[in-house]
C-alpha cells in the first residue's frame, strides 16, 4: 500500500535521537529551547513554545487568548476536530464559518456576513482559528482586517503548512495573527514523533503559554506574588497542564527542521507533477491562490461526480482494493455527533457538505517516488474511466 503521507526518517535523526539517550537530559535540557530558536528564527516569530502535540499548543493558545465561558471560538468545518476542541476545553462556545469552494479555506465573505449578524446579536467571536488546509494559507489579510474590526483574535492552525509562505513570508511570523500553531506529527512535514509549537511575537501571550505548558508553575521572580523562600523555591501561579515535549522529541525536530525547505520544494515537485498527469481526468485539481507557497501537506481531488459512473465511496474503496492509501480530509466537524448534540445538523455549512463528497487526499510525501506517483495516477485512470 502507498500510504497517503509518511515521515522520512535519516540517519542524522537516528544519531540527534540516540545522542540525547545517552545525555544527561531526556526532558527539560537544552534541546527543547534550541528546536523552539531554530523554528522560530527559520519562520520570523519572536516566540516559540515547543508542546507534545498541535492540539495541546491550540488549548494553551486559547487560554493564552482568554478564551471561557460565555465566548464563542469560530473556525472551518473542514478541518481535524482540533482546531475546534479547543474551545470546548476552555469552556467556550464554537461555531463554524463555511468554505471558500476554490481553496477549501474558511471564507472571508461568509465571514464577513457572519460577523454583521452575530454584532447585531450580541455574540461576536473571541477567538478565530483560520486553518491553512493542505498547506495553503487563509487569505490572512482579508482575516486580519475583520480581526481589527470586530476585535476578535486569531490563532492560525498551520498544522499542514509549516514551511509554507503567505504573501512570500513563512507562515509563522505572525504578521495577520496572534498565535500560530504547528504540528509534527508523523504523517506532517516535519516531525517528532508527537508533538507541536505555538508561535507568537506577543511576550505577554509567550509567558502564559509558557506557564501553562509546565502546570503554571514559575521560577521567574517577577512572576511571584512574594520573595523566594530559598533556591529550591517556586511558585504555581496558574492552573497549568503538563504539555511539554522531550529532548529527543526537539532533537529529532532540529535534525528535521534542516531539510524542512527541501521537503517543502519537494512536494510541490511532486505537486506539480499531478497537476499535469491528472490534467484530463475527471477531478477538480487543487487551485492555488497566487498570494500562496502551500506547505503541501495533502493533495486533494475532487471528483467530478457528475462525469463518473461510479459513487466516491466505490472509488474510494476501488483505490484502496488497488494499494493505494488514499484518505479523506476531512469529515466536517459539525457533523460530528459530538458537535450534532450541540445543535449543528446536516446541511449546516453547504459548501464544507459538498467538499466532503468529492475530496480523496491522494498519496504525498517526501520520498514519495515518480513510479509511485505513476501507479497512483494509472489506477486513478482506470478507476474512474472504467
Ligand atoms: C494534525 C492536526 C491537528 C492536531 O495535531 P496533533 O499534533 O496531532 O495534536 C490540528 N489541526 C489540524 C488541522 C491538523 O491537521
Amino acid at each position: 500500500m502507498i500510504p497517503y503521507g509518511r515521515q522520512d526518517i535519516t540517519q542524522a535523526d537516528i544519531d540527534a535521537v540516540v545522542n540525547v539517550l545517552q545525555s544527561d537530559f531526556l526532558t527539560q535540557g537544552p534541546l527543547v529551547p534550541r528546536f523552539e530558536q531554530k523554528v522560530a528564527q527559520h519562520v520570523g516569530a519572536k516566540h516559540a513554545l515547543a508542546v507534545n502535540s498541535a492540539t495541546s499548543a491550540l488549548h494553551i493558545a486559547c487560554m493564552a487568548l482568554g478564551l471561557g465561558q460565555g465566548d464563542w471560538l469560530w473556525t472551518t468545518p473542514v478541518t481535524f476536530v482540533a482546531s475546534a476542541n479547543c474551545g470546548l476545553y476552555c469552556g467556550a462556545q464554537v461555531d463554524f464559518v463555511d468554505i471558500d469552494p476554490r481553496t477549501y479555506n474558511l471564507c472571508p465573505q461568509a465571514l464577513a456576513a457572519k460577523l454583521a449578524v452575530a454584532e447585531r446579536e450580541g455574540r461576536l467571536p473571541k477567538v478565530l482559528v483560520a486553518v491553512h488546509l493542505c498547506g495553503q494559507p487563509c487569505d490572512m489579510q482579508a482575516i486580519n482586517e475583520l480581526a481589527q474590526r470586530y476585535g476578535f483574535k486569531v490563532i492560525e492552525d498551520a498544522s499542514h503548512a509549516i514551511g509554507g509562505k503567505y504573501q512570500r513570508e513563512f507562515i509563522g511570523n505572525g504578521r495577520y495573527s496572534d498565535i500560530t500553531v504547528f504540528s509534527f506529527h508523523p504523517v506532517k512535514i516535519i516531525t517528532t514523533a508527537e508533538g507541536g509549537m505555538a508561535l507568537t511575537n506577543d511576550d505577554t501571550l509567550a509567558e502564559r503559554m509558557a506557564l501553562l505548558r509546565s502546570h503554571g508553575v514559575t521560577r521567574e521572580p517577577s512572576l511571584m506574588t512574594h520573595a523566594a523562600h530559598g533556591p529550591w523555591y517556586y511558585q504555581q501561579v496558574e492552573l497549568g497542564f503538563n504539555y511539554r515535549m522531550t529532548e529527543l522529541q526537539a532533537a529529532l525536530g532540529v535534525s528535521q527542521l534542516t531539510r524542512l525547505d527541501d521537503y517543502v520544494a519537494r512536494r510541490h515537485a511532486l505537486a506539480q507533477r499531478y497537476d499535469e498527469l491528472l490534467s484530463n481526468l475527471p477531478v477538480s485539481l487543487p487551485w492555488q491562490h497566487p498570494d500562496s507557497y502551500s506547505g503541501f501537506h495533502l493533495y486533494v481531488i475532487r471528483l467530478q461526480l457528475d462525469q463518473i459512473t461510479m459513487t466516491h465511496r466505490e472509488v474510494f474503496e476501488a483505490l484502496r482494493d488497488k494499494g493505494i492509501g488514499v484518505n479523506v480530509h476531512y469529515i466536517p466537524v459539525h457533523t460530528q455527533p459530538y458537535y450534532q448534540q450541540m445543535g449543528f445538523k446536516d446541511g449546516d455549512f453547504p459548501q464544507s457538505e459538498e467538499y466532503y463528497r468529492e475530496a480523496i487526499s491522494l498519496p504525498l510525501f517526501q520520498t514519495l517516488t515518480h513510479q509511485q506517483q505513476d501507479q497512483v495516477v494509472a489506477t486513478l485512470e482506470e478507476v474512474l474511466l472504467a
